[in-house]
């Protein structure tokens, strides 16, 4: 049933109706459905953008499992207490083990669905060297492993009976009986309605780097799934903890926050300051470059801070020793990003580099075996379910996390749509209180309160800049949290022009709802979390607490609909999990992170 694209009152809608319901085409929700299709349910999968876009698309550098190719000595043990280190000990640790375990599996699997990797001599699986991995662990594609793993992804989606919903955005989710039952969508071009019913639903909806004014990440990471979840009655855990990757590009300034793959580091390249000084020396003497994301950040920030920035403000990456040949091999896609954007040839001269704000540790809490949350019938998988990095993600540790927990939540959803059988009706009116609401700002009268969702968006953006940034203290964060209310305040005046159809403001009047809320709840829980662990980098404590490193900060809508926090305490490891660790390691790793920037 079509749409007038009309404005005033509700507007139709149609029904589509499926078994499992993923929101988000990712890696996460790709593989997700490829699990609930093969065990014989209708599967839904919607998407704002189109089949082939996503996050995923994105990534370069690799996807990280101890596979063994280049390094035998390397095995799920060593990619657990890397993933555990480099997240302080926050992560969710059956998560990790899960994810260290599964990971070799997912990527086998991967290449038997048609991906092809770079190749070692022997024609295995070729694999790199990242940033707080002790062995050569991350399985590439040059430095377009994302490409290849969603085309992969996709072709085999297509090969099923699964339905893709492309550019159309869910925008609430429906409960009953305290159980999710669906959604309300929104085609982007004419903006017609869809009321999808489904037994469960998985988000898979990607992060919310967006919400800052420099990022890697594209329009997409607004935060609509975690925020959709949080509404929904779902708990989010250890929001705080915002990744800042060391390498963003500079310039010219409409490129700033563009990502240099950590790849470039993991192939030699070299950072240095204006004066010429491998300063990681002074930060990682042992791992250097190789150091995990939140220490390299730190040290790229401080070198600039302390007046040893580059012409444009930033430091030095340097990969010349490569050479032409050995780039085109390695990084072809840094090489043409640098030649087309910045017109510097990195085979002959170094890249200005500076941190720039690409991943969300934090995110929705789940079921380490199911990726099922508190809400009965909602999983969640990937980057907008939060527990498996802790405080600070490892490089390649995202794509090889949508896989396996992709894969779980897929068939955590089968297995509950199995042994639940009820209704997924809801009363006519739910529909369309929901479809009037995303209406409302076509049909505000024009007014001198009037609010430009772009306008606000752009406040947002510059006040988490500048409140929420990687050096956090209690007086900035406390002003940003008042700058971000303001903007609350001002959302039940956006008004946009036109109609439903083709209208991006309207889009960004929805989108501007979630990035709101979702910097709410990071400032909350940064004010709550006083000390320096991982991404949390809190300049008015000294290092870590020990008592903050026992609890997860999670948060969740109350009553009143406000954002309540709890500390919660983290089940401690098991004995099998302990014993990996030396006690020194456990402790001594801690205390680093504090202390390097
Ligand atoms: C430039 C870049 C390079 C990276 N390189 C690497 C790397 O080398 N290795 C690594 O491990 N990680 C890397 N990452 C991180 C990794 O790519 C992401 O964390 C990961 O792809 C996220 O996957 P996802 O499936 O969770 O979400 P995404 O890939 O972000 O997909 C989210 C999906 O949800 C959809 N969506 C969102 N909101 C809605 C809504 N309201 N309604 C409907 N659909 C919605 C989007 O349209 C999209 O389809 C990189 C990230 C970037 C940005």
């Amino acid at each position: 049933m079509e749409t007038d694209g009309r404005v005033n009152g509700s507007a139709r809608h149609e029904v589509r109706e499926h078994d499992v319901l993923i929101i988000g085409a990712g890696g996460a929700g790709l593989r997700a459905a490829i699990e609930a299709s093969e065990r014989g349910l209708s599967v839904g999968v919607v998407s704002k953008s189109l089949l082939g876009k996503a996050h995923t698309v994105m990534a370069e550098g690799g996807i990280a499992a101890s596979v063994g190719n280049v390094d035998p000595d390397d095995n799920w043990q060593e990619h657990f207490m890397d993933t555990m280190k480099s997240g302080k000990f926050l992560n969710n640790w059956r998560m990790a083990e899960i994810f260290a375990k599964e990971a070799p599996e997912r990527v086998i699997e991967l290449e038997q669905w048609g991906a092809l990797f770079n190749r070692t001599s022997e024609g295995k699986i070729s694999q790199r060297a990242f940033g707080g991995h002790s062995h050569d662990r991350l399985c590439h594609i040059g430095d377009r492993t994302g490409l290849e793993m969603i085309r992969t992804l996709q072709e085999k989606v297509l090969s099923m009976d699964t339905m893709v919903y492309m550019e159309t955005t869910v925008t609430k989710l429906f409960k009953k009986d305290g159980r999710v039952v669906g959604a309300l969508a929104y085609t982007r071009d004419t903006g017609r309605f869809i009321h999808f019913k489904a037994k469960a639903l998985i988000m898979a909806t990607g992060g919310w780097g967006r919400i800052y004014k420099v990022t890697s990440n594209s329009w997409e990471g607004n935060g609509d799934g975690a925020i959709l979840a949080y509404d929904a009655g779902a708990e989010l855990v250890d929001m705080e903890m915002v990744q800042f990757h060391p390498t963003g590009m500079v310039w010219p300034p409409g490129v700033r926050g563009i990502l240099v793959t950590e790849g470039v580091r993991g192939e030699g390249g070299v950072l240095r300051n204006s004066e010429g000084e491998r300063y990681m020396e002074n930060h990682d003497p042992e791992k250097m470059e190789l150091s995990t994301r939140d220490v390299v950040a730190r040290a790229n920030f401080t070198e600039v801070q302390e007046g040893r920035g580059s012409e444009h403000g930033g430091v030095y990456l340097d990969i010349t020793h490569l050479g032409y040949n050995g780039i085109m091999k390695k990084l072809p896609t840094m090489y043409e990003q640098f030649l087309k954007l910045a017109d510097i040839d990195i085979s002959k001269e170094p890249m200005e580099v500076f941190p720039t704000i690409h991943y969300t540790m934090g995110g929705i809490k789940v079921e380490a075996e199911t990726g099922a949350t508190n809400v009965p019938g909602l999983f969640a998988a990937g980057e907008c379910a939060g527990g498996l990095h802790g405080a600070n993600r490892l490089g390649g540790n995202s794509l090889s996390d949508l896989l396996v927990f992709g894969r779980r939540a897929g068939e955590g959803a089968a297995g509950y749509v199995r042994s639940n059988n009820y209704s997924t009706e809801i009363e006519a009116n739910e529909i369309e209180d929901a479809k009037l609401q995303m209406l409302e700002p076509l049909e505000r009268p024009e007014s001198d309160d009037n609010e430009n969702p772009f306008m606000i968006q752009k406040d947002l953006q510059a006040a988490m800049m500048d409140h929420a940034n990687m050096m956090r203290i209690e007086e900035s964060l406390q002003e940003g949290l008042e700058k971000v209310l303001a903007l609350k305040d001002r959302l039940p005046n956006v008004r946009v022009q036109g109609s439903t159809l083709f209208n991006p403001g309207w889009h960004a009047a929805q989108d501007v709802y979630y990035m709101i809320q979702v910097s709410e709840i990071i400032l909350r829980c940064a004010l709550e979390r006083k000390e320096q662990r991982g991404a949390q980098w809190r300049l008015d404590y000294e290092g870590q607490d020990e008592e903050l490193g026992k609890v997860n900060i999670i948060v969740k809508k109350d009553q009143q609909g406000e954002v309540s926090i709890e500390k919660r305490e983290i089940t401690p490891m098991p004995e099998h999990l302990v014993e990996l660790f030396g006690e020194e390691e456990m402790v001594g790793d801690q205390a680093d992170a504090g202390a390097a920037g």
